[in-house]
């Protein structure tokens, strides 16, 4: 790996033997650390999975006050990764990268390139995707220098409409288990967050009869939504606790604690935003209150099939949805598992995601054919 060497920032400076005992450490197969003196480029890339293929998965820019902090991220999203991929039974394994920097100020053609070397130098162990801070334009510009790199290609270059595919397949699933019909027509449904993917699911939802109530910090968001679909504009420290028959959150994630739990009012929780549960507690507390939660990572996965099916190089629009289809029945194979074991849907969730990681035999690292 010329060119690489161990971070050596004082400022930043991690004992990297130290992750071991990091509480994020869940068995990562690897964890590289790389410095570019020339391009000022610090990077980690964890690999936590590669039972079911090589790991893919984003690459995080951000301003990490430590390099441990930027380890800590780079463990807990890469177990992420290897969860949501195996739960979909897709045939890749998990792994992020993170940067250490502020995307806004420091990222330049040449340290993208940088970041390109150093996925080139793993031999394919590990395929990058973009992320925060890192675009899919970036990506490209990161693929000229490596093979393993790889951009969503639906429609408008981004995983957005297809995440918003998948979650609505999760939200019908969701509605079929909790009302018995996945018929959504004067369903009442909030969605927080119109972004990317919150504003194509309301495309969805309002498409299917639903009665929308919606929020996001940018009132030119709402007015669009609410002039499109006649959504009902809620305020934004509102809208969580909305009596509506399904909550489906869109925007950040850490949302659901034992105190905003408590104040719920929905019936079921089925949305796109990551990491919605604070802690392990919350999704306890979720099923102790009777509110059917379809876990966000088994229903947000459409981006990431999206990206496999790029990495194909045979890339069909008609087969990444047929592929997204399929969170249907995984989400309703989890709501039917927690009701008949009374265990918390956020635990069956793990539960099979774990079994399947230790799922088929390695594919190896060949079958990712790179940016196409
Ligand atoms: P985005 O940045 O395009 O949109 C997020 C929206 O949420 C913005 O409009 C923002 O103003 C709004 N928002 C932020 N805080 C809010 C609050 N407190 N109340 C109401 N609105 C608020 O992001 P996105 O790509 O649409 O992703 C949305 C969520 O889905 C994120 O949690 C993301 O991690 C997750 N996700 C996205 C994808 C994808 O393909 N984009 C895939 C998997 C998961």
């Amino acid at each position: 790996m010329s060119g690489f060497e161990p971070l050596n920032d004082s400022s930043r400076k991690t004992n990297i033997l130290n992750v071991f005992d990091m509480p994020d450490f869940d068995e990562h197969e690897a964890v590289h650390v790389f410095h570019d003196r020339a391009t000022g480029l610090d990077m980690i890339v964890a690999v936590h999975n590669t039972a079911r293929g090589s790991a893919v998965g984003g690459c995080r820019m951000w301003p990490y006050a430590t390099g441990r902090a930027a380890l800590a991220d780079a463990l807990r999203l890469a177990k992420g990764m290897s969860y949501k991929a195996a739960l979909a039974q897709l045939p890749c394994g998990g792994g992020k990268s993170v940067v250490l920097g502020d995307a806004r100020t420091v990222k330049t053609h040449t340290l993208l390139a940088s970041i390109g070397r150093a996925v080139e130098s793993l031999g394919g162990r590990y395929t990058i995707a973009d992320d925060v801070g890192i675009s899919a334009a970036d990506v490209a510009i990161i693929a000229e220098h490596t093979r393993f790199a790889c951009a969503p290609l639906m429609l408008d270059g981004t995983a957005s409409p297809a995440t918003a595919f998948g979650t609505y397949q999760g939200i019908l699933a969701t509605a079929a288990h909790v009302f018995g019909s996945e018929h959504l027509g004067g369903r009442t449904i909030a969605v927080q967050g119109l972004g990317a993917v919150g504003a194509k699911l309301c495309e969805y939802l309002a498409e299917a009869g639903a009665d929308l109530w919606v929020s996001d910090l940018d009132d030119a968001r709402t007015d669009e939504i609410e002039r499109r679909w006649s959504a009902t504009t809620v305020p934004v420290d509102e809208i969580l606790y909305s009596a509506v028959d399904i909550m489906a959150p869109c925007a950040m994630g850490g949302i659901f604690d034992s105190e905003s739990i408590k104040r719920l009012r929905c019936r079921a929780i089925a949305g796109a935003a990551n990491n919605q549960l604070a802690n392990a507690e919350a999704g306890l507390a979720l099923a102790a209150r009777g509110i059917a939660y379809a876990p966000d990572y088994a229903i947000n996965v459409g981006g990431l099939i999206d990206l496999v099916h790029a990495l194909t190089g045979n890339y069909q629009v008609a087969a990444v949805l047929e592929d997204c289809r399929r969170i249907h029945a995984t989400t309703l194979d989890i709501l039917e598992r927690a009701a008949k074991t009374g265990l918390a849907t956020s635990e069956v969730a793990d539960q099979l995601a774990g079994q399947r990681l230790r799922g088929p035999a390695s594919l190896g690292v060949a079958p990712l054919t790179g940016f196409a």
